[in-house]
């Protein structure tokens, strides 16, 4: 490191995702403490971050993202998946669909239960009121004076209220809101969305935070290592434009580079299973097991189904009304740009002895990737729904492990994708009780042929495994616990060493059943409570 430039801070923060900023934001309001968050990616200032609607183009074209993929997943026909991570200042909350959602008040009383001790449902419900500012307003489960805006979704078109009213017709429940009702049966999530545009952490929490003086915040810089003087975590090193630098920290570091990028900078560190780390020639300083070990997705399996009316959205997205929404979005925050494109959401059991339920089902009056379009220059798509149906709680598990010492080779990801024989039956269960929805009244005047994976499939299993892909929620891989393979205590600090916390959905002791934008949040609101004391 001879000729790095050296900085001392009182908290070093690596990575400013959804958990990263929050702890950021709310260790520098004390203006004593001096922190510094270091962010590999970007700042966050494309529109197409703000615009709500944008979501889809940024995941089409895969901007603001680390290019992760699988190794070949041997139990999903050796496809290699892809694993979208946001790489800019905000992290994955900025580039992700904004569903806000806490999964089931029992994972975190499961989490509690497997040695997590201050993490059940009622220790961590504070946390996610206080980062919420809901439009619901304040009530026992909901907050209305946090930073992040959350909001609901207002429109009500016909095939809305047709799956409301198939969803009766089945006898499911209509659910208002999935965070202040038991999260079962069908309706709409609210999503991380104020003025119609995103509310990202770095929106949320970092914006109102940048003129401290005590907050220092360096996008474009890849933390490489950090830096141990025996077991104690004295700093980090990390690279700007190919200038490497150093900073030190009198007090701790903060690891919140998500469920791939903590892992893997915790093993560059020395810091993960000794065999693994000296295979690839990394001096070990603490040998713990569990780093990279357990890491859980969601499995997620579109289904396709041609539609027998025409869709509003297909008109919308012709490129002059595009161009007009976008100005509409622009001077009122309002309009097709400012939500998202989601007609339900509905939670749901395999089997009525379950205590909760274990898939996720959604319908988008559209296909994930409808284009812009215009007479002449490009045909619009034909009007389909597109459904998918998300495994909550799954059984396989994987691992993010090193694929060389160097830091700029990706880690090697291997989801384990459907490995457990519990995932399929479950996905199976999931397209047929799809089927049974779309066929009934009303929603089957709505719904044609479909088209994936088409009735004249007759082996539903083998087009699971080739047709799975994961619903981009990685976590579990630095699992919070008291057992040897848990990587950190009930206080996010690492097991054995000093001086260094990881808050991120890494951390999650089982995966929750919903999205891990929320938790993720959570986590970093409590890791900020725990160090600040
Ligand atoms: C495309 C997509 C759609 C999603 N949709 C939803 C949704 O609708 N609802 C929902 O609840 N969840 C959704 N999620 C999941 C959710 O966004 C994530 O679970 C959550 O953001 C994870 O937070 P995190 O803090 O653990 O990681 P991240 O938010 O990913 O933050 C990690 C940060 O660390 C940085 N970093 C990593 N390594 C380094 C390094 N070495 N040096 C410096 N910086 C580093 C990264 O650039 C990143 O900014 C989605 C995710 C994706 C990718």
């Amino acid at each position: 490191m001879a000729g790095a430039m050296k900085k001392s801070f009182d908290y070093i923060v690596v990575g400013g995702g959804s958990s990263g900023a929050v702890v950021a934001a709310r260790l520098s309001e004390d203006a004593k403490r001096t922190v510094l968050l270091l962010e590999a990616g970007p700042r966050d200032n494309s529109l197409l971050i703000r615009m709500p609607l944008a979501f889809r183009l940024i995941r089409q074209l895969a901007l603001f993202d680390w290019d992760y993929s699988s190794e070949p997943e041997p139990h999903a026909n050796g496809r290699s998946i892809h694993a979208p991570r946001g790489k800019v200042l905000g992290g994955s909350s900025s580039v992700n669909g904004m569903m806000y959602s806490r999964g089931h008040p029992r994972d975190y009383d499961q989490w509690a239960q497997m040695g997590a001790i201050g993490w059940s449902y009622e220790d961590v419900l504070p946390y996610f009121r206080k980062s919420e500012r809901s439009d619901r307003g304040r009530s026992t489960w909901r907050g209305a004076e946090g930073p992040m805006h959350v909001s609901r979704i207002t429109h009500d078109d016909p095939i809305t209220r047709a799956v409301k009213d198939a969803a009766v017709n089945l006898n499911y429940p209509l659910v208002e809101d999935f965070d202040a009702e038991p999260p079962e049966g069908f309706g709409l999530p609210d999503l991380t969305i104020g003025g119609g545009r995103r509310s990202s952490t770095a929106e949320a929490f970092l914006a109102p935070a940048r003129h401290r003086s005590n907050l220092q915040v360096v996008t474009g810089a890849h933390v490489v290592r950090i830096v141990f003087e025996r077991s104690r975590a004295i700093g980090v090193e990390y690279r700007v434009d190919g200038a490497m630098f150093q900073a030190f920290c009198g007090h701790e570091t903060i690891l919140c580079g998500g469920a791939y990028g903590s892992p893997h900078v915790l093993m560059l560190s020395g810091v993960g299973p000794a065999d693994h780390l000296r295979q690839y020639g990394i001096e070990v300083v603490a040998d713990r097991p569990g780093v990279g070990e357990g890491l859980q997705e969601h499995p997620l399996v579109p289904m396709i189904f041609r539609s027998r009316q025409p869709l509003k959205l297909r008109s919308e997205i012709r490129a002059d009304r595009v161009a007009l929404s976008a100005v509409r979005w622009m001077l009122s925050g309002k309009g097709l740009m400012a939500t998202q494109p989601l007609s339900s959401v509905a939670y749901y059991r395999s089997q009525p002895h379950l205590e909760r339920p274990d898939l996720e089902f959604a319908l988008i009056p559209t296909s994930l990737d409808a284009k812009v379009w215009f007479p002449g220059l490009r045909k619009p798509q034909e009007d389909l729904l597109t459904t998918y149906n998300i495994v909550l709680r799954p059984e396989s598990r994987g691992s993010v492990r090193l694929r060389s010492a160097s830091p700029d080779d990706h880690p090697a990801i291997q989801f384990n994708l459907l490995e457990a024989e519990g995932d399929v039956e479950r996905l199976c269960y999931g397209i047929d009780w799809t089927r049974e929805l779309m066929a009934t009244n009303p929603l089957n005047g709505f719904v044609g042929e479909e088209t994936l994976p088409g009735r004249s499939v007759k082996d539903v299993r083998q087009f699971i495994r080739a047709a799975a892909v994961t619903a981009q929620h990685p976590a579990c891989t630095c699992r919070m616990g008291v057992d040897p393979q848990s990587v950190v205590d009930a206080q996010l600090r690492v097991h054995g060493l000093e001086g260094l916390r990881v808050a991120d959905a890494s951390i999650m002791p089982t995966l929750i059943g919903g999205h891990t934008n929320a938790a993720a949040i959570m986590i970093g609101e409590r890791a900020a409570d725990f160090i600040c004391g």
